[in-house]
């Protein structure tokens, strides 16, 4: 059984939340799509590490590039949603979220994905600002969600950081918090993002180590636009160019060191999460 997760939030380089005047979903389609190479490139690294993972999907990346999505599944790889527009869950409405998670659903469906379990929220999003959509998201068929950072800013570092159940009005999510580290005393991303950017592998494979010993699990966030040699770029707002374009340089060998110094699976898979699909 996997002792810790590697999860691909599946879309492409200009799928940025809160950046609608510059990069509005009118315009995609005239954008230069990369995510089909760069998720390649992780099919093979994980494949080359004797490990599979949990990739989860934009719908809008499973509407254009379904035969993507094919090669994902037949990779043996878990596959669930991360939003079909990717967009902020506390930007929409109940209704606005519902029929999104419908779409993403359906786009995955006709893609051929197999049984779609698992939630990740673009941003990290589904957070103290929008805690309504849990009880979607088990009305809608889901049973697992992987949404809630606990960090400051995106999520709160008061949420816990080992798997653990929330109740809401339609029943019960096992949530499956991403691996984090100490900068200062604060709490900071350490297996995802710049904090997985910025870290020695070594160092991020002692931080799994450290868990595994406690029993708890790490879970690890990658992008397909993270290992990207020449990613297009624009002018962001500071924080986001820092969370999307900081010290790419690198990350596609120092994320294969990773992956050869633990043991890794789909999120599915993990202790908990298996114990809790079976109940
Ligand atoms: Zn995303």
């Amino acid at each position: 059984m996997a002792l810790n997760a590697f999860t691909v939030d599946v879309e492409d380089w200009f799928h940025i939340c809160g950046v609608d005047d510059r990069l509005p979903p009118s315009a995609w389609d005239r954008l230069e799509s990369r995510v089909v190479p760069t998720t390649r490139a992780l099919l093979e690294d994980l494949a080359a590490a004797g490990h599979r993972g949990t990739f989860l999907v934009v719908g809008w990346v499973a509407e254009r590039f379904p035969a993507l999505i094919g090669e994902v599944h037949a990779a043996g790889h878990e596959i669930g949603l991360h939003g079909h527009w990717h967009r902020r869950v506390y930007d929409m409405s109940p209704t606005q979220f519902r029929d999104d998670l419908r779409q993403n659903i359906d786009a995955l469906r006709a893609a051929g994905a197999g049984p779609i379990v698992t939630f990740r929220a673009p941003e990290w999003s589904l957070n103290q600002r929008a805690p309504w959509a849990l009880s979607i998201l088990v009305e809608e068929g889901l049973r697992l969600d992987a949404s809630r950072a606990p960090v400051a800013r995106v999520g709160s570092a008061a949420f816990p950081r080992r798997p653990y159940p929330i109740a809401t009005a339609a029943g019960a999510l096992l949530e499956l918090p991403p691996l984090v580290g100490r900068l200062a005393g604060h709490a900071v991303p350490l297996g995802w993002g710049w904090g997985l950017r910025k870290a020695e592998p070594s160092a991020v494979v002692e931080a799994i180590a450290a868990n595994n010993r406690q029993g708890d699990p790490a879970v690890l966030t990658v992008h397909p636009w993270e290992i990207d040699p020449a990613p297009p770029r624009v002018r962001l707002p500071a924080p986001l160019a820092f969370s999307h374009y900081y010290r790419l340089s690198g990350f596609r060998t120092r994320l294969r060191e990773v992956l050869a110094g633990a043991e890794f699976g789909p999120l599915c898979e993990l202790p908990d999460a298996a114990a809790w699909l079976r109940a």
